[in-house]
């Protein structure tokens, strides 16, 4: 096992008119779970395959500790792989399915049965060991193939591209505790690609999101919800995502539709900025809560465990999610509040400061 370190390396498909992976210096760190979070095309099966070293990288090279892997074949870097897609040999049994790995090593009988039972056990494979796989329905085909994936205990990192997507939502819960309890277990590097900001804060110690090519931000669920560094963060974690409001910087002071939201840092030059609140902290109140920044209700969404207030500000619009029971209803003139230690400002998408 190792910290795999990516020095420089960018990925064009197109002889360098587009980069599908702009050129980084990343440090995957060893026995660490990661999710690989970013919408679709942004660049996640790239980067993953230039781990695995089915994409030699355009640029920059790869390391796995001191070890130069750039032009190191995939079977030579002790990687294993679950895609989207089951790859399974149809006519066997699940059981020679998930052994096959561990044979094709010359591991010992006894410790391959030993592995498949402990997995196939973890997820709830053990009933199905004889079948053929053909036989078995898409999600336990795709389960099946992830559990080929986590039979070698050594390893250098276990990459899972969108493992669990055609698998039954309730049972994706269950199989996401259990791989976490196979990561505890084993300690391998693990990195886990989805687009589902759900499936990536319940399963990563660390979540790395990328977007359009490169990594904007990297670290705990926590910190990414309350501390985006980018605007897409911003959006793209979180229920409603954040909300951004166009502003203006003058005389040190961020204004929102004519009502004052607070100071800026100190030293942030004045004109335009993005305030970006998310609606869990926008704090709304009648038009006498002052200071605040006029708006007007357009609608409630009643959620059950929670209510969510759509406002306008001017001509922006604001989220506010509350308490279920809202005493709020569409063409209330409202005040919104947004407090300084959760409100960022941004320019060009990245943070350049707070209230
Ligand atoms: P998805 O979740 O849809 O698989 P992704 O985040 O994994 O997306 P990639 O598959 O890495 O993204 O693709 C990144 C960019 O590179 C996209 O614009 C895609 O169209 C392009 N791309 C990927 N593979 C190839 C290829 N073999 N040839 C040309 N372009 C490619």
């Amino acid at each position: 096992m190792a910290d795999i370190r990516l020095d420089g390396v960018g990925h064009s498909y197109d002889g360098g008119k587009t980069w599908a992976l702009k050129p980084m210096t990343w440090t995957w760190r060893d026995a660490r779970a990661y999710a690989l979070l970013g919408p679709s095309g942004c660049g996640k099966t790239t980067l993953l395959n230039i781990i695995s070293g089915l994409i030699t990288p355009t640029v920059g090279r790869v390391y796995f500790d001191e070890r130069d892997v750039t032009g190191v074949p995939t079977a030579g870097r002790d990687i294993a792989q679950v895609f989207q897609f089951p790859v399974l040999y149809e006519e066997m049994s699940v059981y020679d399915n998930l052994a096959f790995p561990l044979r094709n090593r010359k591991v010992p009988k006894q410790e391959v049965d030993r592995r498949v039972r402990q997995v196939s056990q973890l997820l709830g494979l053990d009933q199905v060991l004889g079948r053929r796989s053909r036989r078995l329905d898409p999600g336990r085909q795709q389960i099946v193939s992830l559990g080929r994936g986590l039979v070698r205990a050594q390893v250098a990192a276990v990459l899972l591209d969108e493992p669990l997507t055609v698998v039954d939502p309730a049972l994706k819960w269950t199989l996401r505790s259990k791989l976490k309890e196979i990561h505890r277990d084993t300690g391998h590097t693990l990195i886990y690609v989805t687009h589902d900001q759900t499936e990536a804060l319940t399963f990563a110690d660390e979540v790395v999101v990328v977007n359009d090519g490169e990594i904007v931000q990297a670290g705990e669920p926590a910190e990414l919800f309350l501390s985006p560094a980018h605007e897409f963060v911003g959006h793209f974690i979180g229920s409603p995502g954040m909300n951004v409001v166009p502003a203006e910087i003058a005389g040190g002071v961020v204004r929102v539709n004519g009502g004052d939201v607070g100071a800026a840092d100190d030293g942030l030059p004045p004109g335009p900025v993005r305030i970006g609140v998310r609606p869990e902290f926008v704090e709304i109140g009648g038009p006498e809560t002052s200071p605040g920044v006029p708006a007007r209700v357009t609608e409630v969404d009643r959620m059950g465990a929670y209510d969510l207030v759509h406002t306008v500000a001017g001509e922006h619009r604001v989220i506010v999610k509350t308490e279920a029971g809202a005493p709020y209803r569409p063409d209330d003139g409202v005040h919104l509040h947004f407090p300084a230690e959760r409100t960022f400002l941004f320019r060009d998408q990245v943070r350049c400061g707070s209230l």
